[in-house]
């Protein structure tokens, strides 16, 4: 995860659709304008990555408000640069300052109403979805307080429990939290459409789509062509996973039908690693442990974070500045209350970059770091761009890019670096596969229904009346999923979704997901890699090193398809790479799925 320093809601003072008519601006008008937003930008997000870093690095009452102080200015600050950047619509720019102001207008992720009552009421609906989420309890006995689980116990029972009926009860419990949201959800969607017609977007989901360098409706097509591609192979995956899932448990789980919403050892069935042993394949036991190896050397996590950055200066980055190592965080402290879940940072949008993790000597922290730190390389390689311009070149770009790396994470790799003696032959890479199909296949079309309820809700064509159905409906078209007892509009189960009560935009986990196998391939082939795909890692390779910082250097300063092309070669998103590195599991699959239907 990278915690971005844009600010992304914001509320409109004024209304702002025209310009005044004080005279049309000249380009040099807009030539300071965007100066001194920069300038101006820069100096507020660095405070507020700055208060940012202190409130989850010391949890206080004190740095909470310090924190919520400064970000309220960003969001002032934006809201009016947004609205300001209008006035030079019609002005004869240069193409650079036309994306900045671009950018500016489409960096909002909610626009609260000019009207200040209603301004008040939509920010107050936020605070309370959120909270709503945050305090989210389920009482197996409402009268004994310690009987009652929060999300990370459900998300534990959900994760090792194999118990249907315990698994339907934690299910069902969690849903319970959203149903209090959805009158205030309803009212968030009216107000926010409001803020986003006044800055000229038909709705707020039209605003999302608007950020992708293409028309709204275009990008639409893309997300479904993008789909159509790795459908198949989802299907596969679904089909088999049903079947062993039927072994399980029996008729619960139908032969035919979708799969059970509560069986895939996860809340939300968007990640399905937690019930690989119940999926395993048999005899692909990778014969090796990540995690047994650096417990066995007792790693200390400097070594792993060491490891991680030797990684990148193997491409031929340059490596992390001293401050990185002073300032990080490694180690959970063991005097105070600290925000340990992993995050990338960029303090001061120049070199004073660190991460932010609680690490353990185990494989998924080992990966962790590679990722975190491809966030990191991301932000330095773009610092020379108008801070306008130092982002990801969309929004799934900068996820995508430390999962790139993470990919590289093979058994090779751990070989030349010394922490295996020797790599598994290939008939072992099965499990490993299924593993990460589990992780990423099955997540793809949840990455990709959030959106489409959301976008829907947003248009109208989904009304508050059928909310709840219009969410099922979707989850059996894309994921094949159904919820294990009838979901009537007495329940809100899409609010029990964090991104949903939180509205942060999700299309980008999908693309991200997407982006991460089409840059390994191309950055493999760069490499010279002619092994498989799944066990090409382009550790030590300069040439994929340059081409990879060549996109990296970008930033946000050109469309994506850009930025694509400069690493790939290809302009288009193509999720066949995807296909590619699981061929060997898709062959697999098909042995396995002989006679069997496959759908629901
Ligand atoms: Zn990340």
């Amino acid at each position: 995860m990278k915690r971005s320093a844009a600010i992304l809601l914001a509320s409109l003072a004024a209304a702002c659709a025209a310009p005044q008519n004080t005279g049309t601006p000249a380009p040099a008008d807009a030539t300071k304008f965007l100066a001194d937003v920069n300038e101006s930008m820069k100096k507020l997000q660095v405070e507020a990555s700055q208060a940012g870093w202190v409130q989850q690095n010391f949890i206080t009452d004190d740095t909470e408000a310090i924190e919520a102080r400064v970000n309220q200015r960003v969001i002032d600050a934006i809201a009016k640069d947004a609205k300001d950047a209008v006035k030079y619509d019609k002005v004869a720019v240069s193409p650079t300052e036309r994306r900045q102001l671009e950018l500016l207008r489409n960096s909002l992720v909610m626009v609260t109403p000019s009207n200040p009552k209603e301004g008040e009421e939509l920010t107050t609906i936020m605070a309370r979805l959120e909270s709503t989420y945050g305090k989210g309890k389920w009482c197996i006995e409402p009268e004994k307080p310690d009987t009652c689980m929060n999300i990370d116990q459900i998300t534990k029972v959900m994760a090792d429990s194999r118990d249907e009926k315990k698994l339907r009860q934690v299910w069902e419990g969690w849903h319970t939290i959203s149903p209090p949201m959805r009158k205030d959800y309803a009212r968030f969607v009216e107000l926010s459409n409001k803020g986003a017609k006044e800055l000229g977007f038909p709705n707020t989901g039209a605003m999302w789509r608007s950020k992708y360098d293409m028309a709204p409706d275009e990008f639409t097509k893309e997300l479904d062509r993008l789909w159509d591609q790795v459908r198949p192979l989802y299907l596969k995956l679904h089909a088999y996973v049903r079947m062993r899932l039927h072994d399980k448990y029996g008729d619960v789980v139908p032969a035919t039908g979708p799969i059970p919403a509560h069986l895939l050892g996860n809340l939300w069935a968007q990640d399905w690693s937690n019930i690989y042993p119940l999926v395993a394949p048999p005899h692909a036991d990778a014969g090796f442990s990540l995690t047994d190896i650096l417990k066995k050397r007792k790693m200390p996590a400097l070594d792993m974070v060491r490891i991680g950055e030797r990684f990148y200066t193997s491409l031929g980055f340059a490596p992390l500045p001293k401050t990185f190592f002073e300032r990080s965080l490694f180690v959970r402290p063991r005097d105070r209350e600290v925000v340990c879940h992993a995050s990338a940072w960029d303090i001061d949008y120049e070199d004073d970059i660190r991460i932010k993790m609680c690490i353990e000597p185990n494989a998924e922290d080992f990966t962790t770091i590679h990722h975190e730190l491809g966030h990191n390389f991301y932000q330095r390689a773009y610092k020379t761009q108008p801070v306008l311009f130092r982002d990801s070149a969309n929004d799934g770009f900068h996820e995508a890019i430390g999962d790139t790396i993470a990919l590289s994470v093979t058994p090779e790799y751990l070989v030349k670096i010394g922490l295996l003696d020797k790599a598994p032959d290939t008939s072992r890479d099965i499990g490993l596969l299924m593993n990460k199909a589990l992780e990423k296949i099955a997540f793809l079309p949840f990455g990709l229904l959030i959106d489409q309820w959301r976008w829907k809700v947003f248009s109208g064509e989904i009304s508050p009346a059928e909310y709840n159905k219009a969410w099922w409906d979707l989850k059996l078209k894309y994921q094949g999923v159904a919820p294990p007892s009838a979901r009537g509009e007495e329940f809100f189960d899409a609010g029990a979704k964090y991104h949903v009560p939180d509205n942060t935009p999700y299309t980008r986990y999908f693309l991200a997901d997407i982006l991460q196998f089409q840059f390994h391939r191309a950055l493999a082939k760069t490499a010279g890699c002619t092994l498989p795909l799944n066990r090409c890692s382009i550790y030590e390779s300069k040439a994929a090193g340059e081409r990879l910082n060549t996109m990296l250097s970008m930033g946000a300063s050109r469309p994506w398809p850009e930025a694509l092309d400069a690493l790939t070669g290809a302009k288009q998103m193509d999720a066949t790479a995807i296909l590619d590195y699981f061929e060997p599991l898709s062959k697999w699959l098909d042995q396995q799925l002989a006679g069997k239907t496959v759908g629901w």
